[in-house]
């Protein structure tokens, strides 16, 4: 750990993995209707998840990765870590209001609602939009193409192959239900508003 920004984003990481950790117990019970974990959600977990967890564990405790350090100009970090809060705030109520319907893969549990309120009112990926945050704040505190870069390229692959496959499944389920919500919605941005069109 070489500075308090490091800590700052240590202490971030640690309330991160916790929110995901108790939701995760939370639906431990649930039972799948819909699964669609395929080989390409698969590869796409395996590719984010050391850039996620492991690789930032390791940048902070060892010199290992030093190697592949760069360097922003004086208070990037400082900008990542408010970053990292907005982040944490999305992550936490994107969780809270998807409550039990919530899943780390696609798919649907039996008795699963159409979440439409709270940070789902205007945007349709909240969490994802947090993730967004998130990994771009890490990259502007951990200066190192391993710990901070690479897990920004690989949630953005996530992010553009999941997405379309995410919204494809929920319309398959929810029908004309989701149709209008796409409507009123954006992705991560809430949608214009255009009266002459609506
Ligand atoms: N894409 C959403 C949720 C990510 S978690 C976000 O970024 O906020 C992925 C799972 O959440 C999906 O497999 C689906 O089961 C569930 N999900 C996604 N959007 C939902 C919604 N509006 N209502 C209920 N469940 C949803």
């Amino acid at each position: 750990m070489r500075n308090l920004s490091h800590l700052a984003f240590l202490v971030g990481f640690c309330v991160y993995v916790g929110i995901r950790a108790f939701y995760k117990q939370r639906t431990k019970s649930n039972q799948v209707e819909i699964g669609r974990m395929d080989f390409i959600e698969k590869a796409l977990l395996v590719l984010l998840i050391p850039g996620a967890l492991l690789f930032p564990l390791v940048y902070l405790f060892t010199s290992w990765l030093a190697f592949a350090d760069y360097r922003l100009p004086a208070n990037a970090d400082a900008g990542g870590l408010l970053l990292m809060m907005a982040a944490l705030y999305l992550f936490w109520r994107s969780h809270a209001d998807l409550g039990e319907n919530w899943s780390q893969t696609l798919e649907l549990r039996k008795g699963h609602e159409l979440v439409t309120h709270g940070v789902y009112r205007s945007i349709r990926h909240p969490m994802y939009a947090s993730l967004w945050l998130w990994f771009v704040a890490q990259s502007l505190v951990l200066q190192n193409w391993l710990a901070g870069v690479y897990p920004l390229v690989a949630f953005a692959m996530m992010y553009f192959i999941r997405t379309p496959r995410e919204e494809r499944m929920m319309r398959e389920f929810f029908g004309e239900q989701y149709v209008d919500y796409m409507r009123r919605t954006g992705r991560i941005f809430p949608r214009g508003r255009h009266p002459t069109r609506d």
